[in-house]
């Protein structure tokens, strides 16, 4: 399963797509290719094409930067390096509310962070002060850009980005 990086018309990045998907992009014009992989494909028309590694928008998709990161466990887990915010264990991890929901903590990038399930048990419905467990950072609501950045190192394509120049 080959996949193409798709980056935004600005160079940011956006998604990972399969390379039919790359493919339809490309041909609908949707898209240009800013680098190719090394394999290749056959049409139905027995054409040869290369798939392309990495390709770049022809439209500035701006919906997103008007659009705040959409609240979710499996995006505090992204924000957080998917690391216990407490300890930095990077397994069994669960998302702990900062303010327990008992004591009035809400569902929010602000009050929600990653912690492994020993850290989450400890703390129980007490705050961080009571029970001397802190957090590495303050939870913040990240911004599109800071996402997309985290993202790409997710996704395992930043040093594929930075060759190219877009960081
Ligand atoms: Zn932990």
């Amino acid at each position: 399963m080959q996949n193409c990086v798709i980056l935004n018309n600005d160079y940011s990045y956006l998604n990972t797509v399969s390379w039919q998907k790359a493919m339809r992009l490309l041909v609908k014009g949707k898209a240009t290719v800013l680098k190719y992989s090394e394999r290749i494909v056959k049409t139905a028309e027995e054409v040869v094409m290369k798939i392309p590694a990495v390709m770049k928008l022809i439209k500035l998709i701006r919906t997103i930067y008007r659009t705040r990161v959409p609240f979710s466990k499996k995006n505090v887990m992204i924000r957080d390096g998917y690391t216990c915010q407490y300890c930095g264990a990077s397994t069994k991890l669960t998302i702990d509310h900062v303010i327990p929901v008992s004591r009035g903590g809400k569902s929010d990038f602000e009050n929600c962070v990653s912690a492994c399930q020993d850290c989450n048990n400890k703390k129980s419905n007490r705050l961080p002060s009571e029970c001397h467990m802190y957090l590495k950072k303050k939870p913040i609501s990240p911004t599109i850009s800071e996402f997309t950045r985290i993202k790409a190192v997710k996704a395992g394509v930043y040093d594929l980005l930075k060759d190219l120049g877009v960081y």
